[in-house]
């Protein structure tokens, strides 16, 4: 228990289940909004054309060009369509990059959105937005980004690839992670995480076995649901500065690189403060919290090298010049050679503290 903390309450409506799809004409006029403007990628478009047709008169059409990183010429693209339509609300349909793009037209038009999440990356609960312009990602939070409705349909998660479902999942447990130990993190926020762990750890082998079973479907949205809202509500540290040097410069893939990353940035930071991340050495086993989280990534076939993701031993340097660029908080003081050796481990693939 902590002697003191600042617990600012959440604003996302949350509607959980199976079948809740059904519910987003109703989560619209609840928002008091007729019109909507669907967005997903061009993958999820079958989708997204299905969920319009059901909102019938609600819907103004769909967009369907989102794209990882949240591109600015495509939301300036999606903002013409928007305008165009007379919507006042957004429905996003996919994962982390459709909410982005809905996230960036409710920053610069004051639309409603209304988010259905299919991975478990986790942007839905947050008030974070990163955007690409000129190869540059840059990151804001605002609370105009934060969505008004978050629509959890298990039944959408259930033709989430196996391997996606995997990398998502660790970049969900990298937002649990953080939060253990942030500043402003509150009881409420650490509950969530606890369970979250315990609920990734027995639901992720369950759907190695089985993709299409229910019951560990909604074990794992239940646990992304909890560690976005970590994501949502407190500060997080190296590890997701790490991992936005990797996609912002080296143009890594976002889930794959937060699954390699996470058992060797927690390893790192378990140095400083293990008590904290005792909750993940706890749910994952091996001893310590780093050294449990590379066994289970093995055990469930995660990525575990940054080499996996093209990056080579070159990189390194220029990625640990770039993470200690700006000076940000982290439980465990560090040196640019600090994270020269944290990355080489990384990259080499071995288990933390071998
Ligand atoms: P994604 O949204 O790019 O999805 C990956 C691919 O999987 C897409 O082609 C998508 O259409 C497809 N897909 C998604 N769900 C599916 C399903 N259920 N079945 C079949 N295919 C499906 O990937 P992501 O990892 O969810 O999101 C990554 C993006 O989200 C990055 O741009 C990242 O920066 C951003 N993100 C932002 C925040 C935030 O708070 N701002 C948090 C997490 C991630």
């Amino acid at each position: 228990m902590m002697d003191s903390f600042v617990f600012p309450g959440m604003t996302t409506r949350v509607v959980f289940g199976s079948g809740t799809l059904a519910q987003a004409g109703d989560e619209l006029d609840r928002l008091g909004q007729g019109k909507a403007l669907v967005l997903s990628t061009p993958h999820q478009e079958a989708d997204a054309q299905k969920l319009a047709e059901a909102l019938g008169g609600r819907a103004v059409g769909v967009f369907a060009g989102a794209a990882m990183h949240t591109p600015v010429e495509v939301t300036e693209k999606a903002i013409a369509a928007f305008e165009k339509s007379g919507a006042g609300a957004v429905v996003s349909l996919g994962g982390g990059s459709t909410t982005g793009l809905g996230k960036a037209i409710a920053l610069r038009t004051g639309a409603d959105q209304v988010v259905i999440p299919t991975t478990y990356a986790g942007s839905e609960m947050t008030d974070i937005l990163g955007e690409t312009a000129d190869g540059r990602k840059t990151t804001r939070r605002d609370a105009a980004i934060r969505p008004e409705t978050v629509i959890y349909d298990v039944d959408l998660t259930l033709t989430l690839p196996v391997g996606l479902t995997v990398t998502s999942a660790m970049n969900a447990i990298a937002h649990a992670m953080e939060a253990f130990y942030a500043p402003d993190r509150s009881p409420v926020i650490e509950l969530m995480c606890r369970d979250a762990m315990q609920a990734f750890k027995a639901g992720i082998p369950a759907l190695i076995e089985d993709p299409r079973s229910q019951p560990a479907r909604a074990r794992a949205l239940y646990a992304a649901w909890c560690c976005s809202t970590a994501l949502g509500y407190v500060s997080m540290a190296l590890h997701h500065k790490l991992a936005h040097v990797f996609g912002g410069s080296f143009d890594t893939p976002h889930a794959e690189t937060h699954a390699i990353l996470l058992p060797y940035t927690t390893a790192f930071n378990e140095v400083a403060v293990p008590d904290a991340l005792a909750p993940i050495a706890e749910a994952f086993g091996g001893g310590s919290a780093g050294g449990g989280l590379w066994d289970f990534a093995r055990e469930v076939g995660s990525p575990l090298s940054l080499k996996e993701v093209g990056i080579t031993e070159a990189d390194l340097d220029r990625a640990a010049d770039l993470a200690v660029e700006n000076r940000y908080s982290n439980p465990r003081p560090f040196e640019r050679a600090d994270i020269r050796a944290l990355l080489q481990q990384a990259w080499d693939g071995t288990r933390p503290g071998a």
